[in-house]
């Protein structure tokens, strides 16, 4: 009989661990809270006096130096939703022409459902019960894999001690991101900057989406930890103070070129502390997977997702 798995979590975890264990022939259904797939792979669409804005306010690329990543993106660089970006080493990759593209390629074949909140996940004989926001019933799975960022998923696992231990040896830094779109920037103005080695001290990357006029702005881990509840205007004040001498543009030149600004406040940015620990449950089939597991990357992700399904691969058979 076909067994009855859910993923919590339509980031890369949830879709790479979808992915495995639909190579091994079990489907799964991906649930997730938010409007749309991808988690903090975030693309972010706004539509104004006939313009579209669209920024990369979360990761904004990824690298693939693990094999089976590596492999992954290899194999659809050339399906036209994937784009080498820029000139690093090494290579690093962009969703084209959104972030989203990419997340919703790759899980095209997969059942993903948005806008679908956890609240609870009970143990139930030697299947496990999840409950839904909205919802007064349980529904009941084969197995279970649960990929929010580990400070979240310790909330829904107070009934699963093995696992509430290893997600609490996980922290994470904060990101305050700024996207502004600019009216048109003078060509000479790079597509990135990279301050991540101290040259700023309050930013550590700004880039253009593939819309060069469309700019996400990332604080640092310091100033956005410090920051996080400060106000808003506060907080966007001291971001564009640093501009001019970053863009080699005066301060009025800039302000006068945005046409849109709007702060996003990333609380479980990037990992800063990998958990220590197992993935699976000892005596129910429930995995935990995500960048925690593994490290900061979408890369780190993508293997943790594929572990847990292959845990729960072999717990089920
Ligand atoms: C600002 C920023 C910049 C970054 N820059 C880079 C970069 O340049 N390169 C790089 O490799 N990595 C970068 N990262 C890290 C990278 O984005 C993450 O490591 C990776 O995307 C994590 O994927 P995940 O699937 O583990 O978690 P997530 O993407 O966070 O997925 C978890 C999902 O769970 C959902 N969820 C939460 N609670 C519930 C619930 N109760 N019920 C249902 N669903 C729920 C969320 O909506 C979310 O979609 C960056 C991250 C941020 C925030």
């Amino acid at each position: 009989m076909s067994k009855k798995i859910l993923v919590i979590g339509s980031g890369i975890a949830g879709i790479s661990a979808s992915r495995k264990l639909k190579s091994y022939g079990l489907e799964t259904i991906i649930v997730d809270k938010g409007d749309f797939i991808g988690g903090r792979i975030a693309t972010h669409i706004k539509e104004k006096e006939n313009n579209k804005f669209t920024f990369f306010h979360g990761a904004q690329f990824f690298t693939a130096r693990s094999k089976n990543f590596n492999q992954l993106l290899k194999s659809d660089i050339n399906k036209n939703y994937i784009k080498k970006y820029e000139n690093f080493s090494p290579q690093r990759y962009r969703g084209f022409p959104t972030m989203r593209n990419f997340l919703s390629y790759i899980s095209n074949e997969i059942y993903v459902k948005q806008k679908t909140k956890v609240i609870g996940i009970f143990k139930n004989n030697k299947k496990i019960n999840v409950l839904y926001e909205n919802s007064s019933k349980e529904d009941t799975y084969d197995a279970v894999i649960s990929t929010l960022p580990a400070p979240q998923n310790i909330e829904l696992m107070t009934k699963f001690p093995y696992l509430s231990k290893v997600l609490s040896t996980a922290s994470y830094d904060s990101c305050i991101a700024l996207m502004l779109a600019f009216k048109s920037l003078p060509d000479t103005i790079p597509s990135y900057f990279d301050l991540s080695k101290n040259k700023s001290n309050i930013l550590s990357w700004l880039a253009s989406s593939n819309d060069k006029n469309c700019w996400t702005i990332h604080a640092n881990a310091i100033f956005s930890n410090e920051n996080f509840i400060k106000d808003q205007f506060f907080i966007k004040d001291q971001i564009l103070n640093e501009l001019p001498k970053i863009f080699k543009l005066s301060d009025h030149l800039i302000s006068s070129q945005i046409v849109y600004s709007k702060l996003h406040f990333w609380k479980y940015a990037k990992v800063n502390n990998i958990a220590k620990g197992i993935q699976i449950d000892p005596n129910y089939p429930i995995a935990i997977a995500g960048d925690f597991m593994e490290g900061s990357r979408v890369e780190s992700a993508f293997i943790s997702g594929e572990k847990a399904a292959e845990l729960i691969f072999h717990r089920l058979n």
